[in-house]
């Protein structure tokens, strides 16, 4: 019995999240359109003035926020089994390629080098593209954030037969012994001082990991403190019947305006200053 009330206790929970992340979003979206508006008023598509410093600042924690609710709602549906896929046949080595090179410019900029290789031109699975980006992403985003200047990062996709594997590598700071489990759990980072020199939720690789396992694959860790990281996802290479599926745009409903590509990339990225 006490089971139970625990149970509808934090199920309780979980739908005051989905919520209040729901509520959490209706101004924030007021204040992005805003954003834009002012954007529009000063012809920034025109070159007419460079994009005042303070904008940029609103837009980019207006970014951090829209991810982590992003984030707490796709957390709290999965919790809640409500989350589903849209696998449809594409290229995952190009996928992972175009993902990969979508952050090598802002990695320079961090004086970080990042570099994209594989085994295969080209292996067609099903799977959900969307997610496979936000799989990548959260992955560059914390070997970013994580690795020092000077560092390297290298993305590796290899075809194994019935197996693709992605590789995303780095020599940052690495995830010492007793933590390389508990940093899939919800919440979990290994660094939770107030005064930690990186910003971030501690819900990203839990949603990693339950992305990966939507498409029946896995999530393994390799990592030494102080030497580096390396995040190596499994997945099945499955084909669907192209007869036997609807293509369509996946149904998760997030925040709608950030649909851009740049945008996107961008979003994921907030996190890091
Ligand atoms: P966060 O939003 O804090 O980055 P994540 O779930 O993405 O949340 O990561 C959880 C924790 O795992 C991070 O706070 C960090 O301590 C550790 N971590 C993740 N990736 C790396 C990496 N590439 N190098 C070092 N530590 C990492």
């Amino acid at each position: 019995d006490q089971v139970n009330s625990m149970m509808k206790y934090d199920r309780k929970k979980t739908e005051f999240l989905v919520n209040l992340s729901h509520e959490l979003r209706t101004p924030l979206n007021v204040i992005l359109g805003a954003i834009q508006l002012m954007e529009f008023d000063l012809d920034l598509a025109n070159n007419c003035i460079k994009e005042p410093e303070c904008l940029k600042v609103m837009k980019h924690n207006c970014f951090r926020l829209v991810r982590l609710i992003n984030n707490l709602i796709d957390m709290t549906k999965i919790d809640l089994n409500y989350f589903h896929i849209n696998k449809r046949n594409c290229d995952i080595v190009n996928l992972v390629e175009k993902i990969t090179l979508s952050v090598v410019d802002y990695a320079k900029s961090k004086n970080i080098t990042v570099t994209f290789d594989t085994n295969t031109e080209e292996k067609i699975i099903a799977c959900d593209p969307e997610q496979i980006e936000r799989i990548v992403l959260n992955l560059l985003s914390n070997a970013i954030k994580f690795t020092q200047q000077g560092g390297n990062i290298f993305v590796r996709t290899c075809d194994c037969g019935d197996k693709i594997r992605i590789i995303v590598k780095d020599n940052g700071i690495g995830i010492p012994k007793d933590k390389q489990k508990s940093i899939f759990n919800k919440f979990e980072q290994v660094d939770k001082s107030l005064t930690r020199e990186h910003e971030g939720s501690g819900i990203g690789l839990s949603i990693v990991k339950a992305l990966v396992e939507k498409h029946n694959g896995s999530i393994k860790l390799n990592s030494e403190l102080g030497k580096g990281s390396e995040f190596i996802v499994e997945l099945p290479c499955e084909v669907l019947d192209e007869s036997k599926y609807k293509s369509g745009s996946s149904s998760n409903d997030k925040i709608s305006d950030i649909d851009e590509y740049n945008d996107r990339i961008y979003l994921e990225l907030a996190d890091i200053n």
